[in-house]
Formats: structure tokens, C-alpha cells, sequence
């Protein structure tokens, strides 16, 4: 036969194009796909054989690579079904034009064969580092075999090859080096395992390569000679595909450390297997420490997305939700609707369907850690309790179902609490889940505004995360309990008598009470006696949505408009304090004495809760004249 030449359809011509210049961002998977092709071919030849008794087996079958840097060739033999002359030219001519695709339709029913290429572009990747691709294949059963070659969108050639069995040989000839480009290292032995490893490692064929070595001479001690030796570069069973029976803690861990880079053992593993509306296998793990940039903007958050043992994508972020942003692992699933490009998922129903049942295990998952496993549950908090409640928040309270149950607080009860636990050991007369918010626990401790709390016994929830006040503002309550800040304008501590004595001592002393306010009008709503305090005698409260520790927080943000956000602000006076009794006395014979005061006991107020005062200085240099007189 004489050497046929033609050219691509247009439309091929045309796609050929785009996929050689822009589809694929990543040019190394085009072993990927080379190597998806052969697998398929093989799966093809092996479902063959189980109608038509071949005799042929999994384990005849196999895909060779072979790499010599010297004529810059790269090749790909599998010894599958191969193709006929018409095969070639319908499979390799043209573009979009599936044979798997086909294969797949005639034989639905063909459950244990994974076929992964649904889609006739990826063939065409090689052209993405090869100035020129050369295919020669024999079909099972036939006596000719034909080579098909093409250097692109010129067209191709075919004509009459030999080869000596059945299967697919593909030969790349690599392109030089570029600018910025580098194809030597598709012809390196490490490059090709690395790439295997990542892409391949679980096509169920060996894949084999004849890998040089240095290995001593016999009988010398310092005399290298070279050595072949045939590896095979993939490990071929995914962990995942294996029965949990099988699988031990350690090997896990391991697989967990070896994928993802981890130097510490996650804290718990999750391995599903699910099958109808979504199915999917997933290995999903809960590493222990926060990665460096997890609280920053370059974290990216995914799972690798796997169809049929081959990787798609290497993070896949539609799979998890952001508050489980830190969960690490894979899904492979076998019906996922994937794009040409097999790069970008098409946000799918199905995608959907598993991301929703994945968050279900995870929520379970660590329930079950909390119940159990206690201390490593305070762990896993330390580390991620923070994205958990930011869940809360930046749902406005719509995750706030899912989420609640997992939240750990420091109460004042000592060491970490879930809402479940406050609220099971709340007093019999107590109406609300207390908080008090700070920047430490020891200073949370010392806020006055939790003595009267304390004092009925009631349990503190201790704030000391930034989003804490603002994740519970957006919860509003937990199971019809409402959260109370202990600086909150209503405790809900004093009996009827003693809100009415605590009215009339504010009328009996209203005139004192306006003189405060006017003179610290702009800095403070109101000044008001205190139902809150015992010993102390001054404190912040706050009116209205936004608490001090919720002014802190914003006054830290980069807009200005978080920056101006103020609370309303009261400051509360203890009537049983010496210092009230003072001040009355002042107020009819040293008005000015009194806006003095004024000042510095909001002063005072501010210090304790760990604000900035606004002149330091005159602050100082007054409370020295009062301890000099
Ligand atoms: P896809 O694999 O997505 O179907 P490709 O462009 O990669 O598309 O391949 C086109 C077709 O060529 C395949 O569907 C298959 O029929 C055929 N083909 C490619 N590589 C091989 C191979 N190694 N052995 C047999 N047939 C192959």
C-alpha cells in the first residue's frame, strides 16, 4: 500500500489548533491521557476476551515506556485491542470523534470495564510536546498492522507498518527545548515516574520502564557498573478501592503522609464507599495541625477528584464546603460528566450530590471524634475551630444547624465545652448561655462584669476567638436558649426588688447621672449604676448589636467603615462602692471635681477591657496630682 496522506477535518484542524496552544494549562498530562488511551485499549481486549473466551487475562497485559533522550524519543506500547486502518483513521483523524465513547454505548452493561476517555481530544495532547507523533497498531485478530504520523495541523499520513503482535505503540518525538519551556524533562526517567505517580499510579495495568542503575562491581568495592532494571512505576490497586478489612491505622497514616506531605498523622481518616444517586469512593482525612497559610489567602481548599483510578484534578473545591475547608483526601467516582479538557469539572448534579453526601460523613465523623475521642477532638478545634465558627458567621446562621454541635468553648467551669454540655448543667432559674469576651482567659477571669454571674454560680462561656461574639450574634440561640454577654445592658440577674431599689437610687441621683453623661457626651450613651458589679467599681456595658469586644475586633479591620463602627457604650457605676458615695458628696460642692472623676473613671473603664485610652498622659499625670495630695 502507498502512503496515504490526508488532511484533518477542518473542524479538527481548527480544535487541533486550540488544544495544542490553549485547553490543556498543564502540558505533562499528555502521558496522562496517552497512558488513560492504552488502559482503555487493554480493558477493551480484556471485555473481548471474556465473550469471545480468548483466553486472554488481565495479567497478559501491560504498557511499556521507553525514553531515549539521544533521539529525543519518547514511547508508549500497550498490548491491547490496537486499531484497524479505518480505526486510525476515524479515532486519530478526527477530532471529537470518541471510540470510547462509541465502545461504551454498545456495551452498556460492561460494568467491571472502566472506560475512562469519553471524549476524542485527548489523543491530540501529545501534539502539546511532540513535534511530531507516530502511531502504529495491529488489531486483535488481524494480520496488518499501520502506522499513522502526523506533525500536526498539516495532516497526517498512513501506511503499512510491521509490527509483530496485537496492541498500540505510540512514539513521541519530544520538541527542543524552548524559552521558557522545557521538554528534555519529558525524557527523563524521574520526570516520567513523578508523572505516573501523580497522574497514573492507579491504572490497574503495570506500567514498566527499563530504569538505568549504579550497582558495584562484583568483588569491588568502589567500582560502579551500570544495570537495567525493569520497574514497574505505578502501584496499580488504590487504597481506596481496597475493603477497610484489609487496611490497617498504619497503612492510612502512611498513605495519608506519602499524598499529602504531612509530617504528622492525621487525626482521623474516613473511607466510604457509596453507591446510588452519587457513586463514589472517598478517602478523606482530618490532618491534625492547621497547614502555615490555612487562615490566609493563598490556601486553597479541594479534594483530588479521581475518575476510574485516573486523576482529573488536583483540587477539586467544589467537593467541600468552606468550613470543612481543611479536610484532605480524594473521591473517585466512575460517573462524573467530565469536559474535554478533563481539566475544569463542569459543576455537575453529580459533583453536587457527592459534595452534599461527603458533608454529611464529615459532620459525622467528627461528632464521633468529639463523643469518643474527646482530647483529640480538642485538637482538631485548636486547630480548626476557628473556621467552624467563621461557618456560622459568614452563613449569617444559616450552617448554624450543621455547625452548632461541633463548636467547643473555654467555660469558667474549666477546660473546653460543647453547648450541649452548657446547657445540660445550667441552673434551674438561670434564662441564658453567658459569654464574656477578652483577649486572654486570665483576663476574661478578672472582668468585673462577671462577678454578679459568677456569683449565682452560673457557668461562663469564655470569648476569646475574634468571630466568637459575632458567630453567636448570628446563632441568636441554642435550642431556645439566648446568649447573654456578661456586659450585655439586661442580665437578667436581679429580682424585681432589687431593680426597683437600683431605680430609685438613679432618680434620687438622676442630676449626677446627667452631669456624668454631658460631660463625657461622644464617648459614652449613658452613665448608669450598676446591677452587675459587687466590688469594683466601674465597668463598660454596652447597648444595642455591637459589644466592645466587637468594636476591638473591627476597629483591627482594613475598611474604614469597620473602623467607625462604635458599640454604645454605658458606664456603669457600683452603688455599694465608696467611690459613688463620693461622688455624690463632690456633685454639690465640686462640680468640676466631678467631670474630672467622670474622665478617669472611664478611663479605668476602658483599661479593663483592654481598650486604648484616648490621652494616656493627662490620664497619668491626674491620678498623680489626686496620690500627691
Ligand atoms: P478518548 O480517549 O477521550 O476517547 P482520544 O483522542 O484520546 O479520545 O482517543 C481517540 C480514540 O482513539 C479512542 O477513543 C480510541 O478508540 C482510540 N485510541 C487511542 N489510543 C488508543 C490505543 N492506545 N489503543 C487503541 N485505541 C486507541
Amino acid at each position: 500500500m502507498a502512503t496515504e496522506t490526508k488532511e484533518f477535518k477542518a473542524e479538527s484542524k481548527r480544535l487541533l489548533e486550540m488544544m495544542i496552544n490553549s485547553i490543556y494549562t498543564h502540558k505533562e498530562i499528555f502521558l496522562r491521557e496517552l497512558i488513560s488511551n492504552a488502559s482503555d485499549a487493554m480493558d477493551k481486549l480484556y471485555f473481548k476476551s471474556m465473550s469471545e473466551n480468548t483466553g486472554i487475562t488481565r495479567s497478559d497485559m501491560g504498557i511499556k515506556l521507553e525514553a531515549n533522550k539521544d533521539d529525543r524519543k519518547l514511547i508508549i506500547t500497550d498490548n491491547g485491542i490496537g486499531m484497524t486502518k479505518d480505526e486510525l483513521e476515524n479515532n486519530l483523524g478526527t477530532i471529537a470523534k470518541s471510540g470510547s465513547l462509541a465502545f461504551k454505548n454498545e456495551n452498556e452493561k460492561t460494568e467491571d470495564v472502566n472506560i475512562i476517555g469519553q471524549f476524542g481530544v485527548g489523543f491530540y495532547s501529545a501534539f502539546m510536546v511532540a513535534k511530531k507523533v507516530t502511531v502504529i497498531s495491529k488489531a486483535y485478530g488481524s494480520d496488518e498492522a499501520y502506522m499513522w504520523e502526523s506533525e500536526g495541523v498539516d495532516g497526517y499520513t498512513i501506511s503499512e507498518a510491521q509490527k509483530d503482535s496485537h496492541g498500540t505503540q505510540i512514539i513521541l518525538d519530544i520538541k527542543d527545548n524552548a524559552e521558557e519551556e522545557n521538554y528534555d524533562e519529558f525524557l527523563e526517567p524521574y520526570k516520567i515516574r513523578q508523572l505516573i505517580r501523580k497522574y497514573s499510579d492507579y491504572i490497574r495495568y503495570p506500567i514498566k520502564m527499563d530504569v538505568e542503575h549504579e550497582k558495584l562491581k562484583e568483588g569491588s568495592k568502589d567500582e560502579y557498573e551500570k544495570e537495567i532494571v525493569t520497574e514497574t512505576l505505578n502501584s496499580m490497586t488504590p487504597i481506596w478501592k481496597k475493603s477497610k478489612s484489609e487496611l490497617k491505622d498504619e497503612d492510612y497514616n502512611q498513605f495519608y503522609k506519602d499524598k499529602f506531605y504531612d509530617y504528622d498523622e492525621p487525626l482521623a481518616h474516613i473511607h466510604t464507599r457509596t453507591e446510588g444517586t452519587a457513586t463514589y469512593s472517598a478517602l478523606l482525612y482530618i490532618p491534625a495541625k492547621a497547614p502555615y497559610d490555612y487562615y490566609s489567602k493563598n490556601f486553597e481548599k479541594g479534594l483530588q477528584l479521581y475518575s476510574s483510578g485516573v486523576m482529573i484534578m488536583e483540587k477539586c473545591g467544589d467537593l467541600l464546603p468552606d468550613y470543612f475547608s481543611f479536610v484532605r483526601g480524594l473521591v473517585d467516582s466512575e460517573d462524573l460528566s467530565l469536559n474535554i479538557s478533563r481539566e475544569m469539572l463542569q459543576h455537575d448534579r453529580q459533583l453536587k450530590l457527592i459534595a452534599k453526601s461527603l458533608e454529611k460523613s464529615i459532620r459525622n465523623e467528627l461528632k464521633k471524634l468529639q463523643k469518643n475521642e474527646r482530647e483529640k477532638y480538642e485538637k482538631f478545634f485548636d486547630s480548626f475551630g476557628t473556621q467552624l465558627k467563621y461557618g456560622i458567621y459568614e452563613s449569617f446562621g444559616a450552617n448554624k444547624e450543621n455547625l452548632q454541635d461541633l463548636l467547643l468553648f473555654k467555660s469558667s467551669f474549666g477546660g473546653y465545652v460543647t453547648l450541649e454540655e452548657y446547657v445540660s448543667r445550667m441552673k434551674d432559674d438561670q434564662k441564658y448561655i453567658y459569654f464574656a469576651s477578652g483577649s486572654s482567659i486570665a483576663r476574661i477571669e478578672a472582668l468585673p462584669q462577671t462577678e454578679m454571674v459568677r456569683d449565682k454560680g452560673y457557668e461562663i462561656l469564655y470569648f476569646t476567638d475574634h468571630v466568637d461574639e459575632f458567630t453567636v450574634q448570628m446563632m441568636h440561640d441554642y435550642n431556645g436558649k439566648e446568649f447573654k454577654s456578661v456586659s450585655a445592658d439586661d442580665l437578667g440577674l436581679e429580682t424585681e426588688e432589687e431593680k426597683e431599689e437600683i431605680k430609685k437610687a438613679e432618680e434620687d441621683n438622676k442630676e449626677l447621672f446627667d452631669f456624668m453623661t454631658e460631660k463625657l457626651s461622644g464617648k459614652v450613651k449613658a452613665v448608669k449604676l450598676s446591677q452587675r458589679l459587687k466590688t469594683h467599681p466601674v465597668c463598660i456595658s454596652s447597648e444595642g448589636m455591637l459589644s466592645v469586644e466587637m468594636e476591638k475586633v473591627l476597629s483591627a479591620m482594613p475598611d474604614e467603615q469597620s473602623q467607625n463602627a462604635k458599640a454604645e457604650k454605658i458606664l456603669e457605676i457600683n452603688a455599694s462602692h465608696p467611690i459613688f458615695e463620693k461622688l455624690k458628696a463632690l456633685y454639690s460642692t465640686d462640680k468640676d471635681k466631678v467631670a474630672e472623676y467622670a474622665d478617669i473613671l472611664y478611663s479605668q473603664a476602658l483599661l479593663i477591657e483592654g481598650m486604648p485610652i484616648e490621652n494616656p498622659v493627662e490620664f497619668t499625670n491626674k491620678l498623680c496630682e489626686i496620690m500627691a495630695k
